[in-house]
């Protein structure tokens, strides 16, 4: 089994994708703009390729995050599809079988093509690429359609622009490369318009969005001489503001921006997955700071400075959770 990034796991997923002939591209729960933009992009490349490809979204993610809606993903399966014993699964950007709620893909015998840039992807793949070092799926997807190649239409450049600045946050984030900016340059070149994919994702914000932005800036709580900062949405916040599940995206990147912060945390509730969990997103601010160790312990994952796990924990021990990881990595720093 092939693995990291190295040129035989590259050369073994070229393969794999020229020669598969029927195949079903998939991603992981509440999709974010790299699992969407990976998803459609790889998509496309296929169908350039003359394949049978579709793009797989779990009923329950719909309907999907106003920002991504302009991706044409509407005509994707909702059902894994009958012949899927037949198809090459392609994942992307999913760092676990787990992180997609289907449980039909976890059965044996189900042919997989793992494309990731998480570093503790769990390798669940057939053929696993697995690239910590590329800023975003999207990266590896442009990397392949190269090998394949495939010159990319305005649409497969657009969905490619959209993984990259969403996972680095526009070019904020230490994971924004050289090779990131090449990327960037060679999908305006490709047919980008820089201003409209912005406006796409990030402006025409439903009021509801900064409603609840508003409920989760008031209900900030700071630990630690602030090095901690955590706030909470729950359900009564999301129905109050008119809010869909979604909205919530972004309202991190507020708390981590804060004076002082090392760890930012925002905690709040699963909705439409109605287990009574909580989720919690994590993002480090101090580069001595892994929050992927902190997600882990808890059954979660995510990179260094981003990631994520579900808890049943109660305010008051998730704070003590967060406080003891934090202390105990900034003293081993
Ligand atoms: P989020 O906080 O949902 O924006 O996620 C930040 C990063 O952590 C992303 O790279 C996710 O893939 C990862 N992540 C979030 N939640 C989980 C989870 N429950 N298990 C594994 N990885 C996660
Ligand atoms: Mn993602
Ligand atoms: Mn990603």
């Amino acid at each position: 089994m092939a693995d990291n990034g190295s040129r035989s796991a590259r050369e073994e997923a070229l393969h794999e994708l020229r020669t598969a002939q029927k195949l079903l591209v998939v991603t992981h729960e509440n999709p974010d703009g790299d699992a969407l933009g990976s998803l459609l992009a790889m998509r496309e490349i296929l169908r350039l390729l003359g394949k049978r490809a579709d793009a797989f979204i779990d009923p329950r993610e719909l309907p999907l995050p106003q920002e991504y809606r302009f991706l044409r993903l509407d005509d994707a399966l909702h059902d894994p599809p009958a012949d899927l014993a037949e198809r090459t699964v392609v994942f992307v950007d999913c760092g676990s079988l787990e992180r997609n709620p289907a449980e039909a893909f976890r059965r044996e015998g189900v042919h997989i093509v793992n494309l990731d840039h998480h570093h503790d992807n769990t390798r669940f793949g057939t053929v696993n690429l697995v690239d910590p070092s590329a800023s975003c799926t999207a990266e590896i997807v442009w990397d392949l359609m190269h090998g394949l190649g495939v010159e990319p239409t305005v649409e497969i450049a657009e969905a490619l622009y959209v993984g990259l600045i969403t996972d680095t946050g526009r070019f904020m984030y230490e994971n924004t490369t050289p090779r990131a900016h090449r990327m960037a340059a060679e999908l305006i070149e490709a047919g980008v318009v820089v201003p409209e994919i912005y406006r796409r994702v990030y402006e025409g914000v439903p009021f509801g969005k900064l409603a609840l932005l508003a409920r989760g800036l008031a209900k900030v709580r700071r630990y630690d001489d602030g090095r901690l900062t955590v706030t909470e949405l729950d359900a009564s916040d999301f129905a109050e503001s008119g809010a869909a599940e979604s909205y919530s995206e972004g309202v991190i990147d507020h708390l981590r921006a804060l004076e002082g912060t090392a760890v930012a945390a925002l905690v709040r509730d699963r909705i439409s997955a109605g287990d009574g969990e909580r989720k919690v997103s994590l993002r480090a601010s101090d580069e001595r700071v892994d929050v992927s160790r902190i997600a882990r312990a808890q059954g979660g994952g995510g990179h260094r400075g981003a990631a994520g796990f579900t808890t049943s924990m109660s305010s008051e021990e998730l704070v003590e959770f967060l406080r003891g990881q934090l202390a105990e990595q900034l003293a081993a720093a």
